[in-house]
């Protein structure tokens, strides 16, 4: 007689996946301050086991930054929840609309992408390695997530598609990046990480009907660097 096994998911290690584990995860992030419903559930709803590696599956659903090649990082999910935030807020505070159109400068896994595309927003992403790039369209596909994105180098933004309501920058740079802050509508917010190594700080710059530009700082933040040129 044969034995039949049936193993249970969680002995497959699906567990570590489950909407339980994920919901876990969105408690951590309201113990973390971030308050805003559709954020949330857009992190509930978006699986972020997809834009890892298949090895590191089972640690997706933990709030902590992981490698996806070429030295880089899909980034940690508080500060996907915190950036995404700072875009609604931003513009609720400045009396604008809600943005309909982001830039994102760091395309990486792809999944920063993913929560902005799920929240409603026409998203426009630019990534400089090529095959990070590459990953990460498959992976937007495959989820049926309509984001256009370029192999650029992202600092000089995506002028064609100007003016963005929102812009945001996942890699940080010594200082606020000119030419994005210029690409950015009136009544429009970026959040960028700005210093170097540990010095790092997340900016918020609104810009008002006006065009007068404000700044705030919603605290230290570790991104990889933003560097120049492409790499395939
Ligand atoms: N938003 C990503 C985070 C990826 S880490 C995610 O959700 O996974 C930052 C990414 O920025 C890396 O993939 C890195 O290659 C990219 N990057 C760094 N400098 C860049 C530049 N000048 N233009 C475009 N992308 C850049």
């Amino acid at each position: 007689m044969t034995a039949r096994l049936r193993l249970q998911p969680e002995a497959l290690g699906l567990g570590m996946t489950s909407q339980r584990v994920r919901d876990r995860l969105i408690e951590r992030l309201r113990a973390g301050g971030i308050v805003d419903e559709r954020v949330l559930n857009a992190i509930r709803t978006v699986p972020r086991h997809l834009f890892v590696d298949e090895a590191l599956a089972t640690r997706a659903y933990e709030d902590t930054a992981l490698p996806i090649g070429h030295g880089q990082t899909i980034s940690q999910p508080w500060v996907v929840a915190k950036m995404t935030e700072a875009l609604f807020s931003g513009g609720q505070q400045a009396g604008g609309a809600q943005p309909k159109k982001v830039l994102e400068v760091g395309t990486g896994s792809g999944y920063q992408g993913a929560i902005l595309a799920a929240l409603g927003l026409e998203v426009y992403t630019v990534e400089r390695i090529g095959e990070l790039l590459r990953t990460a369209r498959k992976r937007l596909r495959a989820l049926g997530l309509n984001v256009r994105s370029k192999h650029d180098d992202g600092r000089i933004g995506w002028p064609e598609y100007a003016p963005f309501d929102a812009i945001v920058v996942t890699a940080a740079a010594p200082a606020l990046v000119e030419a994005l802050s210029a690409q950015l509508a009136p009544g429009g917010t970026l959040v960028a990480p700005v210093g170097s190594g540990s010095g790092q700080s997340l900016l918020r710059l609104r810009k008002d009907a006006d065009g007068v530009v404000t700044q705030d700082n919603l605290g230290p933040v570790v991104f990889v660097p933003l560097l120049s040129g492409m790499l395939d």
